[in-house]
């Protein structure tokens, strides 16, 4: 039994899915939150407050509690680009649109703005974490601070000069230097982020895989995204990409490949055997038309597969559940098979899957005694989500990201009643929206000076 003196909160929620033991649904039961922001106790609801009767407990009827949801892959930054480049393939959306119009907007102001509203959006859909890839990774860092979200950023890594740096040794460099300032967030990890086997030469990539043993850090990579990507491979190298990264040492537990639209039988069982995890981003896929990842092979091969939105100018939302409801019919209908990525399955994917793909899952993705507090809640009570058969399915299938009420990290409230309630939280929005018309206007005049 837990010291009662150390529970700080009661959590008392009508469904409780700890996602651990897989599909379990517990009514009426909650959870109670230690001072260290850990999770002290799981019980029905009679016996905590019979335990603990003085100490402040937040009521949820109707609603449903679960690990809070995580983001396996965006560019939070590139919210400030939703909408500035639709209706084209990646290639062309990348060499046209978005790295003209990066190469002369991204600075430090930028990426703490646009991470910052990124943030503010995820965590109003029940995100409490996600998995970011972009320059300036410091900014996206502050960002998360302020809302009080859990995020691991991203050291973006390209072969050529930005904004940002000259290549990938400053990259990396000032990537590093902020992963040391930061070794103190409790809230906030750093991974290596060479952004796709196109954009990142030989010798980076095996730079980047010893770096990754040395300090124990995860890699993020955008692989086999297009057809064109691995034909443009064949064509330089010889060989598809990802027989490349293994050739350089990349493939292995720590990489989590993004994308992974075109694979075949072999590569599967290549990333099943490295443990590899997989970020499927359906969305972003879908609507750059790369195609539709082979998440049935992907799943019975044993690979971890978390679930993320890509950049808002890809998808352009950053609504998880979509993402991850949408995930579910796609692998039913491309395989013919109803009971494949079930509700409770696709909710696993978006939290313990997503946790393990980090690294984190002794910490986070599950509700569990000694884990981090990070909790979610979504209200059913709305006449969409009522009568309730199944919680899990309801929130899978019927539910959208804005129904997310109340989200706890590390045991502290951050969202509440679909308000931001961290300190300062709320003020740094206002003052980033208030600038959105500035950015606005100057992505007008790039794209004025580039027609
Ligand atoms: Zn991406």
């Amino acid at each position: 039994m837990t010291n009662p003196a150390t529970i700080a909160h009661l959590v008392l929620p009508e469904w409780l899915v700890p996602v651990q033991p897989h599909g379990q649904v517990l009514r009426d039961h909650g959870v109670a939150i230690t001072q260290a922001g850990t999770i002290g106790e799981i019980a029905p609801r009679q016996a905590l407050l019979a335990q603990y009767p003085n100490v402040p407990r937040t009521e949820l009827p109707k609603q449903i509690l679960t690990p809070g949801l995580i983001n396996l892959h965006t560019h939070a930054a590139m919210s400030l680009l939703r909408g500035a480049a639709d209706d084209l393939p990646l290639h062309q959306w990348l060499n046209t649109r978005i790295w003209p119009l990066e190469g002369k907007l991204v600075s430090a102001d930028f990426v703490y703005d646009g991470s910052l509203l990124a943030g503010a959006e995820m965590l109003l859909n029940g995100v409490t974490c996600f998995n970011d890839m972009y320059f300036y990774p410091e900014q996206t860092a502050r960002a998360a601070i302020q809302l009080g979200m859990r995020a691991q950023v991203g050291i973006a890594v390209v072969e050529f000069p930005t904004s940002y740096g000259t290549g990938p040794a400053e990259y990396l460099r000032k990537g590093l230097q902020a992963r040391d300032s930061l070794r103190g967030e409790a809230l906030v990890g750093f991974t290596l982020a060479p952004h796709a086997p196109y954009t990142i030469g030989n010798q980076t990539f095996q730079d980047i895989a010893s770096l990754s043993q040395e300090l124990g850090m995860q890699i993020n990579c955008h692989i086999h995204e297009t057809l064109t990507e691995i034909n443009d491979s064949i064509k330089e190298h010889g060989i598809r990409p990802i027989a490349r990264l293994a050739s350089l040492g990349v493939i292995g537990p720590e990489l989590i490949a993004i994308h992974c639209v075109h694979l075949n039988q072999a590569e599967i069982d290549l990333l099943a055997k490295y443990g590899v995890s997989i970020a499927h981003c359906p969305h972003s896929n879908l609507k750059l038309a790369s195609g539709i990842a082979p998440i049935p092979s992907i799943l019975s091969s044993g690979i971890t597969l978390g679930i993320g939105t890509d950049g808002s100018a890809s998808n352009n939302r950053l609504d998880l559940l979509s993402e991850a409801r949408t995930a579910s019919l796609l692998a039913k209908g491309s395989s013919g098979d109803a009971q494949l990525m079930s509700a409770a399955q696709t909710l696993r994917h978006m939290t313990l899957d997503a946790a393990k793909a980090l690294g984190l899952h002794d910490q986070i993705g599950s509700i569990e005694l000694g884990k981090s507090a990070d909790l979610v809640s979504f209200d059913l009570s709305g006449f969409q989500t009522q009568p309730v058969f199944d919680p899990i399915s309801q929130l899978v299938f019927a539910c959208t990201g804005s129904q997310a009420h109340s989200v706890w990290i590390k045991g502290q409230l951050v969202v509440l009643n679909r308000q931001l309630v961290a300190t300062g939280a709320q003020q740094a929005l206002s003052e980033v929206t208030a600038r959105l018309g500035l950015w606005h206007n100057r992505a007008g005049e790039i794209e004025s000076a580039v027609a």
